[in-house]
């Protein structure tokens, strides 16, 4: 094999590296089916170059995003008009009317 073929090979394998440690925080990311992935990949290609940018992309990666406590994705049907609307709801967005404080506390 002649002697550039080596050294190409050679420097393609060293771009290789470079490229997946340079994208690690946006790998990371998607492997761990991170929520905000597409934003950690922009900030990882945009910022990256940056160490900085870099080091926030990864860790951000590797925080996992905070769940939204049960009791506010639950949802309970309106006193008032009976739709279905968030337990945490301070206002129906179907009636539009006031809901009493805590009513969604209570049991169905
Ligand atoms: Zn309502």
């Amino acid at each position: 094999m002649p002697n550039w073929v080596d050294r190409a090979t050679d420097d393609l394998m060293w771009i290789a590296v470079i490229l997946v440690l340079y994208l690690l925080p946006a790998i990371v990311a998607v492997s761990r089916k991170h929520r905000q992935k597409i934003a950690i990949l922009v900030l990882n290609v945009l910022l990256g170059w940056t160490f900085v940018g870099w080091v926030a992309a990864l860790v951000w990666a590797l925080v996992k995003p905070a769940r939204q406590p049960v009791t506010q994705r639950e949802f309970r049907r309106c006193p008032y008009c009976a739709e279905p609307i968030l337990a945490a709801a301070v206002l129906c967005r179907y009636c539009d009317r006031v809901l009493p404080s805590g009513w969604g506390a209570a049991r169905r």
